[in-house]
């Protein structure tokens, strides 16, 4: 899926030749330290950022690097961000049609039909009315899981989407991803749960300085890593 990409910010090599293999219906934690690349990594899948070179397909399919193209493929790679991103104008209904409606050119009560079932999935569909900032944190994040989910996509990537809610919150927001892996959606993670990692995972990453360090199952990862460099990093986590 992400072939020999490479990336720099000016001087800085921040991706270095990363290869990663995704199958259809797995689930990779990207786990490392802060600064390693892993939102860039997340960034790039997405074309939100530009590569130096190297290839990034999806399902097969090459994602354009911009134009008409780029707007349908990117729809196929789901993101959920750590700031839940939603629009603070809109409801949550809205915030989950407007994607859908817009790029995928669905009818909009087909898209409101839609939309209530994902919200009604992800717990939160009495909240439909209702503008985000009247919303929880973990239910804000539910929802953004929600308007990802409404594109139908292909794969989903989240990027540290726990780290910003209080503690009481986290789980409900695991809880979702969890189903969603179960249910056989292709995700990429970045996370440091270790126990959403070992309930849903089925490959661990470990990114560090640019470069992927150790691939693993999350059980070889966690109880016995085996590079020094990701001993290093659990033993300051865990
Ligand atoms: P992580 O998500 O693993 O913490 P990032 O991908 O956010 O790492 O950052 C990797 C490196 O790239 C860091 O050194 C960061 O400062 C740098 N970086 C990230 N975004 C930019 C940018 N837009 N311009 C310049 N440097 C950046
Ligand atoms: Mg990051």
């Amino acid at each position: 899926m992400v072939e020999h990409v490479n990336k720099h910010f000016g001087d800085l090599h921040v991706l270095k030749d990363i290869n990663l293999t995704v199958d259809r219906g797995e689930v990779v934690v990207v786990i490392g330290p802060s600064g390693g690349g892993k939102s860039t990594l997340c960034r790039s899948i997405n074309r939100l950022e530009p590569i130096d070179d190297g290839s990034i397909k999806v399902d097969g399919k090459e994602l354009p690097k911009e134009g008409r193209e780029l707007a349908k493929l990117r729809a196929d790679v789901g993101m959920v961000f750590q700031s839940f991103n939603l629009f603070a104008h809109k409801t949550i209904l809205d915030n989950v049609t407007l994607g859908p409606v817009k790029v995928r050119k669905s009818g909009k009560q087909e898209a409101e039909k839609h939309a209530l079932e994902l919200l009604d999935r992800v717990g939160i569909a009495n909240q439909a009315q209702k503008y985000p900032a009247q919303l929880s944190g973990g239910q804000q994040q539910r929802a953004a899981i929600a308007r990802s989910l409404a594109m139908k996509p292909k794969v989903m990537l989240f990027d540290e989407p726990t780290s910003a809610l209080d503690p009481e919150m986290v789980n409900e927001v695991l809880d979702v991803m969890t189903g969603l892996a179960r249910d056989g959606m292709t995700m990429i993670v970045v996370t440091h749960e270790m126990g959403f990692a070992r309930r849903a995972a089925q490959k661990v990453v470990f990114m560090a300085d640019g470069q992927i360090v150790e691939e693993n199952t999350p059980d070889e990862f966690f109880t016995n890593a085996r590079t020094d460099r990701a001993k290093d990093f659990l033993s300051k986590i865990l």
